[in-house]
């Protein structure tokens, strides 16, 4: 038997084992079998990596942006020049399709870095000049040592999207990738190393959120804490920062309304509805799993819509025609089937799916799941308040635009949200209603990254993208000089 490949933290520039010399097994989603170790840190790794972190700031903070910005570019050269062995890699540690790991979550590591690599340079300050008497300037100031926590969704694309603006502005960085799909930030460590990055500047340490997560988040030397993940985790997240004064920067969950009104391009809503369900598996937190559909087309839009999603191969995550891969784990495999019961338990009607699919070969243990379609369940029910994050979802028609709005507005969530009609007044004006963080019209997932990005209510707290993450990785200083 090979040795087990061993994951390694990425602490002071080196790469080592945990303090504790413990691992935790790695699963690939695929086919159920466990193909790596993850470090299981602790409390002992947070503080040699802050220590580094301490070490390498006063550096780092004043080193100059140009020099930050060459690095920068560096890393996402080197992530460029590695796109095929990293896709590779993050479809085996999470299950989706190598093609959207390809075309995707790759491609989008490399842009965080290009983009705040250029975001830095190109940035100004602002003056505030009181006539005559005196001039204020605003000096954005590193925080210093910030913490970045990233879920299991869209791995590399995740955790690049904190690291790049926060080392880009001159903070040294502790990161924590998800222990469920660890393999690309390790990878990333590698690259870091060979691009040049001080010692001590970023530090990617591995394991559980409850041990290694909180240590992190409860370190008195670490000044913010920027966190993607479920909501729960950012409750517990905040009850411990929050009184520590530590910035925090939370992007949770979402239980995203798309909405489909009669006046709308049908072949383009019918496609996209499709792909904004039931990409990389339905784990987006930006799906739309509640698709409002207007009472005159629902029929016609639902047979359509079954038709296609009938269509999706799920299947080996390395073969180009598979649409789905496998769940991240047999623990969210376990769930989401919980919810398909819990939706016939509340009286949904199944449309399709609802069930786990069994492949043959290497295969034959993977986690893999049909997408899965209701109808005839109230907006009210648990399965159309709680976010599934996987391939479900439900058709309900509505009436009027007053009706839909306080539907879709009607959970606890508030991230995206997405609306289909031809008829543009009206799209603004159900814009300007919906209590979402993000509203896409007639389409769905398409980024600028200098946009704010992030959720309302229990969907998150702050931004992130653009002159949203600058600011939030810095203390902005005003700075006044009488005349
Ligand atoms: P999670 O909350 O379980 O874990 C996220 C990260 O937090 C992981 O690295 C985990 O180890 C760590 N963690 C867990 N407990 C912790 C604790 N007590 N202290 C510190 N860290 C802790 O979430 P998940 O299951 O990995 O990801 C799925 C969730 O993420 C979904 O709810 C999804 O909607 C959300 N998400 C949100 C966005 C967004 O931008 N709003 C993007 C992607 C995913």
């Amino acid at each position: 038997m090979p040795e087990m490949k061993k994951i390694q933290n990425y602490i002071d520039g080196e790469l080592c084992a945990p303090q504790s010399g413990n691992y935790l097994d790695n699963y690939c989603p695929a086919t159920g079998k466990v193909y790596s170790e993850v470090p299981d840190s602790d409390q002992n790794d947070v503080k040699v990596a802050v220590n580094a972190a301490k070490k390498a700031f006063p550096q780092w903070s004043t080193c100059g942006i140009e020099t930050r910005s060459r690095i920068l570019y560096k890393i996402a050269d080197l992530i460029e020049d590695n796109l095929d062995r990293l896709a590779l890699a993050e479809s085996e540690d999470n299950g989706k399709p190598v093609k959207l790991a390809t075309n995707v979550d790759i491609p989008r590591a490399s842009s965080n870095f290009r983009f705040f690599a250029s975001a830095i340079v190109n940035q100004s300050t602002e003056a505030h000049i009181t006539e005559g008497q005196a001039v204020n300037y605003t000096h954005r100031h590193p925080i210093g040592i910030v913490g970045c926590i990233s879920p299991w969704n869209l791995p590399l694309y995740l955790f690049t999207w904190k690291i790049a603006p926060a080392l880009a502005t001159g903070n040294c960085v502790i990161a924590k990738p998800s222990e469920l799909t660890p393999m690309t930030a390790y990878l990333l460590s590698e690259l870091c190393i060979e691009a040049g990055l001080p010692k001590g500047v970023l530090n990617i340490i591995h394991g559980l959120g409850a041990k290694v997560g909180e240590a992190i988040v409860s370190h008195n030397d670490i000044s913010a804490i920027s966190f993607t993940g479920g909501t729960a985790t950012g409750k517990r997240i905040a009850s411990i920062a929050a009184p520590m004064f530590k910035k925090l920067s939370l992007e949770l969950g979402g239980k995203n309304p798309n909405i489909v009104f009669a006046d709308c391009d049908f072949e383009k809503a019918l496609s996209t509805s499709v792909q904004s369900s039931f990409a990389n598996q339905g784990e987006i937190c930006l799906c739309g799993s509640r698709i409002y559909v207007e009472e005159r087309i629902y029929e016609k839009f639902r047979d359509a819509f079954v038709d296609k999603v009938d269509k999706l191969k799920v299947g080996d995550p390395k073969e180009e025609e598979s649409n789905l891969g496998a769940l991240v784990s047999k623990g969210h495999l376990e769930k989401v089937e919980g919810y398909v019961n819990l939706a016939i338990e509340e009286g949904g009607k199944l449309l399709t799916g609802g069930k786990r699919v069994q492949l043959d070969g290497d295969n034959a243990n993977g986690y893999f799941f049909r997408p899965t379609v209701f109808e005839g369940l109230d907006s009210s029910c648990r399965t159309n308040q709680e976010e599934i994050f996987g391939p479900v979802v439900t058709l309900i028609p509505f009436t009027s635009v007053e009706s839909v709005v306080e539907e879709a507005n009607g959970t606890a969530y508030g991230l995206s949200a997405t609306l289909w009609t031809e008829n543009i007044t009206k799209a603004h004006q159900v814009a300007a209603k919906l209590k979402s963080g993000i509203v896409w019209i007639n389409c769905w997932l398409f980024r600028d990254l200098r946009t704010p990005f992030g959720g309302m209510k229990q969907s998150g707290v702050g931004r992130e993208g653009g002159s949203e993450a600058l600011k939030f990785f810095t203390e902005a200083q005003n700075v006044c000089v009488k005349i």
